[in-house]
């Protein structure tokens, strides 16, 4: 057992660490919660394609770096620690990317990935319908084969950050004859195709971050299917391993966990910073435990993934583990913040610049993307516990 990073690795890191602080003394961005999937900011992916740190594990023959997950671990855990806007690349280089390399052709690599590492091609994800979420093989949108065409009509909805992807990445049903998980397939397309229109979603944070994506006779070439028709359900699936299994689902809300432990420090009561308080050091100590068993789950996932296979269980434990701590990280926040906490960025009144209010509602939401914690405690119980399936 080895709990050691090369000297490489603490130089990437450090490496990594020195380009964020420049960047944010250069003005290029704030650091702020849920940045990487909320944070549009096409100059800054720009940049990380330039450093060569957009698709930094895929093949070198396709423009990536072929590293190690380890390193894309460290790359993404400075992200979000310093909350770097990465929104426009996240999901391609996160999953998308992964799964083009996996069942796409060797024309669709050649095709998307190159524009991925470019920072120039933003790829959403198209699972969730209005009656499809935890029961994804119930979608309905269609995907009728017309000549040497594919016709989508459909709908699409909470497609994160929907209003800027100039690209989807989608599931929709091929066969709608064949029983339900038999009979869908994956595709990837360009959103300025005539009959697609986005509507953002309004969240309780007043975020547009989501977005309903609607298909009206969307007409698409063969060459759009990803792998088999007909076995999308399939290849989805393993997707959102790698859906779930990064340091995001930790480290979403962090600016507010280091924002919380300055406000301690800086605030007094009698005349004493609050973090001598018995109460709030004890409630922030055992923050900082959650957050490094959640640090330890995910090394764990990244450790199975070095080993070449998808992290399935591994991948479900760590996120339902690690969004309940974001959600206790926010809750706790709230608690010390007190009332002034529940204010908007906007108000000149708010503390630690409404971190707090964003996290405590935004956090939320985290244990539903991705599959929702109840959805994951089920793999564990079947998968990890060899609990047979609920009927
Ligand atoms: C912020 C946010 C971003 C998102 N981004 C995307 C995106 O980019 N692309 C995309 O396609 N989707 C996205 N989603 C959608 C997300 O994947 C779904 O919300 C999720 O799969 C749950 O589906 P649902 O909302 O329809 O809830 P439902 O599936 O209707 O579930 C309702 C409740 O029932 C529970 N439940 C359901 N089935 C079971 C079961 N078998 N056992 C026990 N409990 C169960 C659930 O846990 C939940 O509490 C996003 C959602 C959110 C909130």
């Amino acid at each position: 057992m080895e709990f050691e990073f090369t000297t490489e690795q603490i130089l990437f890191r450090q490496e990594v660490r020195e380009f964020l602080e420049t960047e944010i003394s250069l003005g290029t961005f704030q650091p702020k919660c849920d940045a990487w999937i909320q944070g549009y900011s096409p100059e800054f992916t720009k940049k990380l394609s330039q450093k060569g740190w957009i698709g930094l594990t895929w093949p070198v023959e396709y423009g990536g770096q072929g590293r190690s997950h380890t390193d894309r671990l460290i790359l993404t855990e400075e992200m979000l620690r310093y909350g770097a806007p990465a929104a426009c690349h996240w999901f391609a280089d996160r999953q998308i990317g992964g799964a083009v390399l996996r069942y796409g052709t060797e024309e669709q690599k050649r095709w998307i990935l190159p524009k991925i590492i470019a920072g120039e091609a933003y790829v959403g994800l198209g699972l969730s319908e209005p009656e499809a979420g935890s029961d994804l093989a119930s979608l309905r949108t269609k995907a009728t084969e017309d000549g040497d065409e594919y016709i989508i009509d459909g709908q699409k909805m909470w497609t994160s950050c929907g209003v800027f992807m100039n690209h989807i990445y989608m599931v929709a049903r091929t066969d709608p004859e064949a029983p339900q998980h038999r009979g869908i397939s994956e595709f990837i397309l360009e959103t300025d195709r005539p009959g697609i229109t986005i509507t953002p979603t309004i969240d309780i944070t007043g975020s547009t971050a989501w977005a309903e994506v609607f298909f009206d006779n969307v007409k698409i070439p063969k060459s759009s299917l990803i792998g088999e028709k007909n076995r999308g359900f399939y290849q989805v699936v393993n997707q959102l391993d790698y859906e779930r299994a990064g340091m995001e689902r930790l480290m979403g809300n962090y600016p507010l966990f280091d924002a919380i432990l300055k406000f301690t420090k800086e605030t007094k009561r009698h005349g004493k910073p609050i973090c001598e308080d018995t109460f709030i050091r004890q409630k922030l100590a055992q923050l900082q435990i959650e957050f490094e068993v959640g640090r330890l789950m995910i090394y764990k996932v990244i450790s199975v993934m070095e080993e070449g296979h998808a992290p399935n269980v591994e991948a479900a434990k760590a996120k339902a583990y690690s969004t309940a701590f974001e959600r206790r990280l926010a809750s706790v926040s709230m608690d010390i913040l007190g009332m002034y906490g529940q204010l908007w960025a906007e108000s000149k009144y708010a503390p630690i610049a409404g971190l707090g209010s964003h996290s405590y509602l935004a956090s939320t939401g985290y244990s539903l993307q991705a599959g929702t914690s109840e959805v994951l405690k089920n793999i564990i119980a079947s998968r990890g516990l060899g609990l047979p399936s609920a009927s």
